[in-house]
This record gives structure tokens, C-alpha cells and sequence, in this order.
């Protein structure tokens, strides 16, 4: 049967012999997959010029044939977040239990700035495969700020490569404000993530062309990230960042000083593209994708368009690891261990590699700058999955959860491995999986547990322990056999004293 026919059965109600379209849409939105998402475009149109709501097996063929695989993944639960239903409920439950924390101020050393509405929290998030969740105020517009830097350090990586960028800009932590009056030892900006950086990135950016051109280019990259959707442009914040940017200026200048500028750099057309790529409008929905465009190495999950080279991508997650969240960086590496950028506008873009972006915005900030409900989304996020970059070493999942696996997958494979140790008799092994959550108890398909199994192989610690642990001593395999009976069949006479004196009988002294 083709992939469409068994795509097709797969949705089919009992007793139907067609598809309703809404359920067809239901299942897509379940996956996480917008009806609007630029990979379905031609699918949608097929599915719009079919009468009615029901879609007929030959119908189905022409709606899924230019997203074959994409669907047959997202039916099959193969996307990066398989399970997307639930991981959108634990998002809920996060933006719920952060938005009461109303502490921080917004930022006013823009006159623009100072003008939004506090209480706006939104947040979107965008798997590498293109599944989106959004809560709260996720289509209001704000200006990127400091979110502007990674973008520009990419585009100055790929236009010049690291030996070049970083003849101009260093990158180490600068422990000080975003703004602060300070450069590093060799009078270079200390990172791409700070103003000094920034500007630096900017001035490496098509210098010689007109600025109209450098804007293009720009926007025209943040579009491409955004995953086609445009990003606009306040012009009203431009202005404003101008005529009170005298630290911006005064940060050029010092740079200008020191000499650490490219040949021919015009300063103020410099910081004139700066705060023109500050004044780049985005909302959480958009930023998400930017965001998850990092995740994904630099292809946009919604386009399969590739925006930035993969190492272009590990080069700037690196800096956002070390640096993006000024003189909260060290802090947040330490509790949260994500990359991720922040700005005066509220904004926190987080990568998790290789699964997905996350984009909060909220204009409250703390005395960072950063903002503070961001902040505890971010906490909030990694207490509930074992996003953590090293939550790898610590093994298990300490209550965590990993949405990149499903719950029965892992605890199918971890009894499979538990029976493997029990039988071979590893007992730091079967420790080992105690660690990840395994459960002693588990049963295998034919009901076989590692009791059974280390009866089965005489591995007389191995029966102590799990005693010890407290499991079930008598389990019933499909076979109607206890661990007893597989001690007494293979003459194991300790073992089975073991478990005769913890209370266990074969299945014939229960007969
Ligand atoms: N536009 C801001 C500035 O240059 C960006 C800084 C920030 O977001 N922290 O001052």
C-alpha cells in the first residue's frame, strides 16, 4: 500500500470511508502544524478547492503529495516533540505560573520605550521541525534591540569568516552592562553581544555599499529567518534611539581612538545602521522562528531555506551562551545552560539546539536589563524538560521530562536494557538505569521482568538486590512462570531459597 493510502487509513473514522477535512486539521494542529505554515501552502490549496468537508482516498493523494513526509512524520509522531499536545499544556502551565511576577521596571532611557504596556507577556516557541505553540500577547510588535546582535555577528561571520570579525571584536564576557564605557585590553569591544560589539558587527557588514543596501540586506536576512514573514521597522524608535544615543556615540568614539575599526568606517553612518537594526519590529511568532532557525543550524524549519552557515550558527550560540545576557550571562549559563540573547525591549530569544526556539517578551526588566518574567520562563523551562546543556551529564531525568522521546518509548526501551543487566548481572549497570528512571518493576512484552531474568541466569546479587529494592518477587510471565519457577528449572537452588524466603511460590504451589 502507498505511504498516502496508509496515511489515509490512519485517519479514517471506524465506519468512514473519507476524511473529514476539520479532523484532518485537527490532527495537524495536534502535531503542532500551523494551517498557515509556508510547507503546506500548496496542500491547503488542494484542500480548499475540494466541495464540502469530507476528502476522498484519491482526493487525500493530491492534498499530502507535495508534504509527503513531512505529514507521514507528523502522523507517525517522528518530529523532534512528538508528543506536541502535551509539551503545549507543560508551555501553558509555564506562561501561567510566570505571569503573576509583575517586579521590575520598564526601560526609559528611550522615551519610546518607556511607553509600552508593562503587563504584555507573550511567548512562542518553534521546533526545528516547524511545531509552534504561542500564549499570551504573541502578535504585538516590539523592537528588537539587543536581539538585533545576533543577526548582525552571523551576517559579518558570513560575509568575512572568524579571523577577520574577530580582528575587530573579542570574545570574551565584558562582566559589565550592556552600555558600559569599556573595552578590552586591546581596545576592541569584548563581544559581539554588547553595543560596543554590535556596532562593530555593523560596521563589518557591506560597508562599502550604500546604507540603503546594508538595510536591504539586513532586513532582508531577518526575513528569511523569520521564516518569510516580514519584520517591520519603527521608525519612531529609530529616531529616538538617535537623538539619546550619546553612549553609543561615545562608545564609537572610544573605539574610533583606539583604532580598532575597519578602514574607512564613516562613525555616525555606523551607529546610524546600529540603531536602525535596533528599530527592527518583530513579535514572539516571528522571533521564535529567527530563533529556531539557530536551533536548526541556520535553515529555516519553515522554508528549508538556509539563512546562516552551521558554523556561522555554533560561533554566534557560543557568544549567546557566554555573553547574551550582559552581566547576567555567567548566571544564567549556570542555572538555565541555554544560548540566549535578551534586550531592553523585554525580549529573551533562547535556542535549545537541534529542537527548537523560544521567544519571550515582556517589558519589565530587572537590574540587568533583562526581563524578568523572560527570566522565569527560562528557569521555569528547564526545572520542567532536561533542557539544560548539561543536563546530559548528569544522566536520568531527576523528574524532568524529555519531550524529544516518547513517555511509553523510553520506558519500553529502559525495561528491554534492565532485563539485558539483570541477565548479564550488571549491577552498576541496573543502577545505572535506576538513575534514568527505569523502573525494577517493568515488564517486557511476554511479561518477563529482570527478576525473572536473573533467576533465569543464576545471578544471585543481582535477585538480592532487586529483593532488597522491593520489587514484585513473584511476577506472572505470559507463560504463567514466576522467578521461582525459572530458579528451580535451571537448578539455581540459592536464588530460589532467596525467593522462597521472601515469600514467593512457583505458579503450581499457587495451583
Ligand atoms: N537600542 C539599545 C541601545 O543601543 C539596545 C541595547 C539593549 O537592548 N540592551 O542602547
Amino acid at each position: 500500500m502507498s505511504r498516502e493510502r496508509l496515511l489515509f487509513e490512519s485517519l479514517l473514522q471506524p465506519g468512514e470511508d473519507t476524511v473529514a477535512k476539520s479532523g484532518f486539521r485537527r490532527v495537524l494542529d495536534a502535531m503542532g502544524i500551523r494551517a498557515d505554515d509556508p510547507r503546506l501552502a500548496e496542500s491547503q490549496r488542494v484542500l480548499s478547492a475540494i466541495d464540502g468537508d469530507r476528502i476522498a482516498p484519491d482526493e487525500f493523494v493530491d492534498v499530502i503529495g507535495p508534504n509527503a513526509l513531512l505529514l507521514d512524520r507528523a502522523l507517525k509522531k517522528q518530529l523532534v516533540i512528538p508528543d506536541f499536545e502535551e509539551f503545549s499544556r507543560d508551555v501553558r502551565r509555564i506562561f501561567e505560573a510566570t505571569r503573576g511576577n509583575a517586579a521590575g521596571v520598564v526601560a526609559d532611557y528611550i522615551p519610546q520605550l518607556g511607553r509600552v504596556d508593562p503587563d504584555q507577556f507573550g511567548v512562542s516557541i518553534c521546533t526545528i521541525d516547524g511545531q509552534r505553540v504561542a500564549v499570551g500577547d504573541t502578535d504585538r510588535p516590539f523592537c528588537v534591540h539587543s536581539a538585533c546582535k545576533p543577526v548582525s555577528y552571523c551576517l559579518a561571520l558570513e560575509e568575512h569568516g572568524e579571523e577577520v570579525v574577530h580582528r575587530h571584536i573579542g570574545c570574551e564576557p565584558s562582566g559589565q552592562s550592556f552600555n558600559e564605557l569599556t573595552l578590552n585590553r586591546e581596545g576592541r569591544p569584548h563581544n559581539p553581544m554588547i553595543n560596543a560589539g554590535a556596532i562593530m558587527s555593523g560596521a563589518l557588514i557591506r560597508s562599502r555599499k550604500p546604507m540603503a543596501d546594508r538595510f536591504d540586506h539586513v532586513m532582508d536576512a531577518w526575513r528569511r529567518a523569520c521564516g518569510g514573514e516580514r519584520p517591520g521597522f519603527s521608525n519612531t524608535m529609530y529616531l529616538s534611539e538617535r537623538q539619546t544615543g550619546d553612549r553609543n556615540f561615545a562608545l564609537a568614539y572610544y573605539m574610533r581612538e583606539n583604532g580598532v575599526f575597519p578602514e574607512g568606517v564613516d562613525l555616525v553612518e555606523t551607529l546610524e545602521f546600529y540603531f536602525q537594526c535596533c528599530s527592527i519590529e518583530v513579535t514572539t511568532e516571528a522571533m521564535a522562528v529567527v530563533a529556531a532557525t539557530l536551533a536548526n543550524g541556520g535553515v529555516c524549519p519553515l522554508t528549508g531555506e538556509r539563512i546562516f552557515g552551521a558554523g556561522t550558527v555554533q560561533k554566534c550560540l557560543s557568544l549567546m551562551d557566554s555573553c547574551g545576557l550582559y552581566d547576567f550571562s555567567g548566571e544564567w549559563a549556570f542555572r538555565i545552560g541555554l544560548p540566549a540573547k535578551s534586550s531592553v525591549s523585554g525580549v529573551i530569544m533562547t535556542v535549545v539546539p537541534n529542537v527548537l526556539g523560544v521567544c519571550t517578551w515582556s517589558p519589565r526588566l530587572d537590574e540587568h536589563g533583562n526581563s524578568v518574567r523572560g527570566i522565569d520562563f527560562g528557569r521555569e523551562l528547564v526545572r520542567t524538560f532536561n533542557f539544560h546543556n548539561y543536563d546530559s551529564i548528569v544522566g536520568g531525568l531527576h523528574g524532568k521530562k524529555d519531550p524529544r522521546v516518547l513517555r511509553e518509548d523510553v520506558q519500553r526501551s529502559l525495561v528491554v536494557d534492565l532485563c539485558w543487566a539483570a541477565s548479564e548481572g550488571d549491577l552498576a549497570g541496573i543502577q545505572r538505569l535506576v538513575l534514568q528512571d527505569a523502573q525494577l518493576d517493568g515488564a517486557d512484552y511476554d511479561g518477563r521482568t529482570a527478576l525473572h531474568l536473573a533467576a533465569a541466569e543464576g545471578r544471585d546479587e543481582i535477585v538480592a538486590y532487586l529483593l532488597e529494592q522491593g520489587v514484585d518477587p513473584a511476577p506472572v510471565d505470559r507463560w504463567g512462570g514466576t522467578p521461582l519457577d525459572d530458579a528451580r528449572r535451571r537448578q539455581h537452588t540459592r536464588i530460589a531459597a532467596l525467593l522462597q524466603a521472601a515469600g514467593t511460590r512457583t505458579a503450581s504451589d499457587a495451583a
